[in-house]
Protein backbone atom coordinates (compact mmCIF):
# COMPACT_ATOMS: atom_id res chain seq x y z
CA UNK A 1 0.00 0.00 0.00
CA UNK A 2 1.18 3.37 -0.67
CA UNK A 3 1.57 5.56 2.64
CA UNK A 4 3.03 8.88 2.87
CA UNK A 5 6.08 9.30 4.60
CA UNK A 6 7.69 12.41 6.22
CA UNK A 7 11.18 12.71 6.53
CA UNK A 8 12.25 15.49 9.23
CA UNK A 9 16.00 15.54 8.65
CA UNK A 10 18.95 17.89 9.85
CA UNK A 11 22.43 18.12 9.78
CA UNK A 12 23.35 14.56 10.97
CA UNK A 13 21.67 13.07 7.94
CA UNK A 14 25.22 14.84 6.04
CA UNK A 15 27.81 13.95 7.78
CA UNK A 16 28.86 11.15 6.53
CA UNK A 17 28.80 13.06 2.82
CA UNK A 18 31.31 15.14 4.93
CA UNK A 19 29.64 18.25 6.03
CA UNK A 20 30.15 18.75 9.81
CA UNK A 21 27.04 19.02 11.98
CA UNK A 22 26.19 21.95 13.85
CA UNK A 23 27.21 21.36 17.66
CA UNK A 24 29.06 17.59 17.15
CA UNK A 25 33.23 17.77 18.11
CA UNK A 26 33.96 19.23 15.00
CA UNK A 27 30.80 21.72 14.65
CA UNK A 28 30.64 24.32 12.76
CA UNK A 29 29.89 27.03 15.56
CA UNK A 30 33.04 25.23 17.91
CA UNK A 31 34.93 27.57 15.53
CA UNK A 32 32.29 30.43 15.12
CA UNK A 33 30.20 32.46 17.35
CA UNK A 34 26.54 31.84 16.31
CA UNK A 35 26.17 35.92 16.78
CA UNK A 36 29.31 36.51 14.26
CA UNK A 37 27.85 34.88 11.40
CA UNK A 38 24.70 33.92 11.49
CA UNK A 39 22.62 36.98 12.94
CA UNK A 40 20.28 40.13 11.18
CA UNK A 41 22.83 41.57 13.73
CA UNK A 42 26.28 40.18 12.52
CA UNK A 43 24.77 41.21 8.94
CA UNK A 44 24.98 44.86 9.93
CA UNK A 45 27.87 44.60 11.57
CA UNK A 46 30.26 42.73 9.07
CA UNK A 47 28.48 41.46 6.24
CA UNK A 48 31.98 40.69 4.92
CA UNK A 49 32.69 38.28 7.92
CA UNK A 50 29.39 36.74 7.16
CA UNK A 51 29.26 36.16 3.87
CA UNK A 52 33.09 34.79 3.82
CA UNK A 53 31.67 32.26 6.33
CA UNK A 54 28.92 30.48 3.89
CA UNK A 55 30.95 31.11 0.71
CA UNK A 56 33.36 28.39 2.48
CA UNK A 57 30.12 26.28 3.53
CA UNK A 58 29.25 26.49 -0.29
CA UNK A 59 32.40 25.32 -1.37
CA UNK A 60 33.28 22.21 1.27
CA UNK A 61 29.23 21.79 -0.06
CA UNK A 62 30.50 21.67 -3.59
CA UNK A 63 32.90 18.92 -3.22
CA UNK A 64 30.83 16.57 -1.40
CA UNK A 65 28.62 14.06 -2.44
CA UNK A 66 25.36 12.56 -1.27
CA UNK A 67 25.48 9.43 0.73
CA UNK A 68 23.83 6.19 0.92
CA UNK A 69 20.84 7.75 3.67
CA UNK A 70 20.13 10.67 1.01
CA UNK A 71 19.75 8.16 -2.37
CA UNK A 72 17.89 5.79 -0.24
CA UNK A 73 15.23 8.44 0.75
CA UNK A 74 15.25 9.13 -3.08
CA UNK A 75 14.68 5.11 -4.33
CA UNK A 76 11.42 5.10 -1.69
CA UNK A 77 10.04 7.55 -3.92
CA UNK A 78 8.92 4.92 -6.15
CA UNK A 79 7.36 3.26 -3.26
CA UNK A 80 5.58 5.97 -1.49
CA UNK A 81 4.58 9.79 -0.98
CA UNK A 82 7.63 11.14 0.23
CA UNK A 83 7.81 14.21 2.21
CA UNK A 84 11.50 15.36 3.04
CA UNK A 85 11.25 17.91 5.63
CA UNK A 86 14.71 19.49 6.42
CA UNK A 87 16.31 21.73 8.82
CA UNK A 88 19.49 21.46 6.49
CA UNK A 89 20.66 24.24 3.99
CA UNK A 90 22.80 22.00 1.56
CA UNK A 91 21.26 20.44 -1.32
CA UNK A 92 22.08 16.65 -0.86
CA UNK A 93 18.39 15.65 -0.84
CA UNK A 94 17.63 17.20 -3.88
CA UNK A 95 21.00 15.96 -5.71
CA UNK A 96 20.52 12.59 -4.38
CA UNK A 97 17.39 13.02 -6.23
CA UNK A 98 14.45 13.72 -4.03
CA UNK A 99 11.47 15.90 -5.44
CA UNK A 100 9.66 16.67 -2.42
CA UNK A 101 12.12 18.80 -0.37
CA UNK A 102 10.93 21.22 1.95
CA UNK A 103 13.75 23.53 3.40
CA UNK A 104 12.78 25.34 7.03
CA UNK A 105 16.13 27.02 7.25
CA UNK A 106 16.79 28.44 3.43
CA UNK A 107 19.34 27.37 0.86
CA UNK A 108 22.99 27.42 0.85
CA UNK A 109 23.08 27.18 -3.21
CA UNK A 110 20.96 30.69 -2.97
CA UNK A 111 21.10 33.81 -2.54
CA UNK A 112 18.56 36.13 -1.94
CA UNK A 113 18.06 40.25 -1.83
CA UNK A 114 18.57 42.22 1.56
CA UNK A 115 15.83 44.23 0.65
CA UNK A 116 13.19 41.40 -0.60
CA UNK A 117 12.99 38.23 0.78
CA UNK A 118 10.98 36.84 -2.20
CA UNK A 119 13.89 37.89 -4.49
CA UNK A 120 15.95 34.60 -4.97
CA UNK A 121 18.87 33.88 -7.23
CA UNK A 122 20.07 30.42 -7.73
CA UNK A 123 23.96 30.85 -7.70
CA UNK A 124 25.56 27.75 -9.33
CA UNK A 125 28.63 28.02 -9.18
CA UNK A 126 29.08 31.66 -7.99
CA UNK A 127 29.82 32.87 -4.37
CA UNK A 128 28.13 35.98 -2.97
CA UNK A 129 30.72 39.31 -2.90
CA UNK A 130 30.10 42.60 -1.18
CA UNK A 131 28.50 44.67 -4.36
CA UNK A 132 26.40 42.16 -5.74
CA UNK A 133 23.42 43.34 -5.74
CA UNK A 134 19.51 41.85 -6.81
CA UNK A 135 17.01 43.38 -9.19
CA UNK A 136 16.17 46.39 -6.71
CA UNK A 137 19.71 47.43 -6.12
CA UNK A 138 20.34 46.07 -2.77
CA UNK A 139 23.24 44.19 -1.94
CA UNK A 140 22.75 39.85 -1.86
CA UNK A 141 23.09 37.90 0.91
CA UNK A 142 22.60 33.96 1.76
CA UNK A 143 19.20 32.57 1.49
CA UNK A 144 19.68 31.20 4.63
CA UNK A 145 17.61 31.86 8.13
CA UNK A 146 19.77 33.51 10.48
CA UNK A 147 19.17 33.25 14.59
CA UNK A 148 15.69 35.55 15.34
CA UNK A 149 14.42 34.85 11.41
CA UNK A 150 11.19 33.15 10.48
CA UNK A 151 11.65 29.50 9.33
CA UNK A 152 10.38 29.27 5.87
CA UNK A 153 7.41 26.72 4.88
CA UNK A 154 6.21 26.17 7.98
CA UNK A 155 2.43 25.41 7.48
CA UNK A 156 3.34 22.93 4.67
CA UNK A 157 5.76 21.45 6.90
CA UNK A 158 3.06 21.23 9.88
CA UNK A 159 0.77 20.09 7.43
CA UNK A 160 2.37 17.15 5.75
CA UNK A 161 3.81 15.93 8.96
CA UNK A 162 0.01 16.25 10.49
CA UNK A 163 -0.95 13.61 7.93
CA UNK A 164 1.96 11.40 7.79
CA UNK A 165 1.41 7.40 8.21
CA UNK A 166 5.44 7.07 8.76
CA UNK A 167 7.69 9.71 10.55
CA UNK A 168 11.34 9.41 10.02
CA UNK A 169 12.99 11.85 12.30
CA UNK A 170 16.90 11.44 11.35
CA UNK A 171 20.49 13.15 12.37
CA UNK A 172 18.64 16.03 14.15
CA UNK A 173 19.48 17.04 18.14
CA UNK A 174 15.78 18.47 18.17
CA UNK A 175 17.45 21.47 19.40
CA UNK A 176 16.75 24.56 17.32
CA UNK A 177 13.22 25.81 17.66
CA UNK A 178 10.48 26.66 16.34
CA UNK A 179 11.18 23.60 13.79
CA UNK A 180 12.53 20.99 16.21
CA UNK A 181 8.95 21.25 17.90
CA UNK A 182 6.50 20.57 14.30
CA UNK A 183 7.35 16.56 14.94
CA UNK A 184 4.68 16.71 17.67
CA UNK A 185 2.28 17.36 15.48
CA UNK A 186 2.02 13.53 13.77
CA UNK A 187 -0.98 11.68 14.91
CA UNK A 188 -1.22 9.43 17.29
CA UNK A 189 -1.65 6.57 14.49
CA UNK A 190 1.26 7.74 12.91
CA UNK A 191 4.72 4.88 13.11
CA UNK A 192 7.65 7.07 14.34
CA UNK A 193 11.40 6.59 14.19
CA UNK A 194 14.36 7.94 15.02
CA UNK A 195 17.84 7.43 13.65
CA UNK A 196 20.53 8.71 15.79
CA UNK A 197 23.87 7.31 16.93
CA UNK A 198 23.19 8.94 20.61
CA UNK A 199 19.76 10.24 22.05
CA UNK A 200 19.63 12.47 25.28
CA UNK A 201 15.92 11.87 25.55
CA UNK A 202 13.39 9.96 22.75
CA UNK A 203 10.14 11.77 22.49
CA UNK A 204 7.08 10.62 22.79
CA UNK A 205 5.91 7.44 20.66
CA UNK A 206 9.55 7.06 18.91
CA UNK A 207 11.08 4.13 18.03
CA UNK A 208 14.91 4.67 18.24
CA UNK A 209 17.36 3.12 15.77
CA UNK A 210 20.77 3.59 17.11
CA UNK A 211 23.47 4.46 14.36
CA UNK A 212 23.97 6.40 11.67
CA UNK A 213 22.13 7.67 9.04
CA UNK A 214 23.86 5.88 6.07
CA UNK A 215 23.36 2.33 8.12
CA UNK A 216 19.94 2.45 9.23
CA UNK A 217 18.16 4.36 6.71
CA UNK A 218 18.84 2.03 3.60
CA UNK A 219 17.78 -1.61 5.08
CA UNK A 220 14.73 0.46 7.02
CA UNK A 221 13.43 1.71 3.36
CA UNK A 222 14.08 -1.51 2.01
CA UNK A 223 11.40 -3.36 4.45
CA UNK A 224 9.41 -0.21 3.05
CA UNK A 225 9.71 -1.40 -0.24
CA UNK A 226 7.32 -4.10 -0.63
P1 LIG B 1 22.75 19.42 15.23
O1 LIG B 1 24.21 19.51 14.88
O2 LIG B 1 22.22 20.21 16.35
O3 LIG B 1 22.46 17.88 15.52
C1 LIG B 1 22.99 16.88 14.69
C2 LIG B 1 22.48 15.55 15.21
O4 LIG B 1 22.87 14.56 14.29
C3 LIG B 1 23.03 15.16 16.58
O5 LIG B 1 21.95 14.75 17.38
C4 LIG B 1 23.96 14.00 16.28
O6 LIG B 1 23.95 13.02 17.30
C5 LIG B 1 23.35 13.46 15.01
N1 LIG B 1 24.31 12.81 14.11
C6 LIG B 1 25.63 13.06 13.97
N2 LIG B 1 26.15 12.27 13.00
C7 LIG B 1 25.13 11.52 12.54
C8 LIG B 1 25.01 10.52 11.54
N3 LIG B 1 26.09 10.13 10.82
N4 LIG B 1 23.81 9.96 11.31
C9 LIG B 1 22.73 10.33 12.03
N5 LIG B 1 22.76 11.27 12.99
C10 LIG B 1 23.96 11.85 13.24
O7 LIG B 1 21.95 19.67 13.87
P2 LIG B 1 20.44 20.12 13.64
O8 LIG B 1 19.54 19.50 14.65
O9 LIG B 1 20.15 19.92 12.19
O10 LIG B 1 20.55 21.67 13.95
C11 LIG B 1 19.83 22.45 13.27
C12 LIG B 1 20.62 23.54 12.54
O11 LIG B 1 21.87 23.21 11.90
C13 LIG B 1 19.79 23.99 11.43
O12 LIG B 1 19.52 25.34 11.63
C14 LIG B 1 20.59 23.82 10.14
O13 LIG B 1 20.23 24.82 9.25
C15 LIG B 1 21.97 23.86 10.61
N6 LIG B 1 23.00 23.13 9.85
C16 LIG B 1 22.79 22.59 8.61
C17 LIG B 1 23.80 21.87 7.97
C18 LIG B 1 23.57 21.30 6.58
O14 LIG B 1 22.81 21.86 5.83
N7 LIG B 1 24.21 20.18 6.25
C19 LIG B 1 25.02 21.66 8.60
C20 LIG B 1 25.18 22.22 9.88
C21 LIG B 1 24.18 22.96 10.51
Amino acid sequence: MREKVVVFSGAGISAESGLPTFRGADGLWRNHSVYDVATPEAWARDPQLVLDFYNERRQLLRRVQPNAAHRALAALEQYHEVVIVTQNVDDLHERAGSRGVIHLHGELMKARSSERETLVYPLGERDIQLGDLCELGSQLRPHVVWFGESVHNTDQACNHIAQADKLLVVGTSLSVYPAAGFITLAPDKTERYLIAPEVDSLPDGFVWLKGTAAEQIPPLLQSWMN
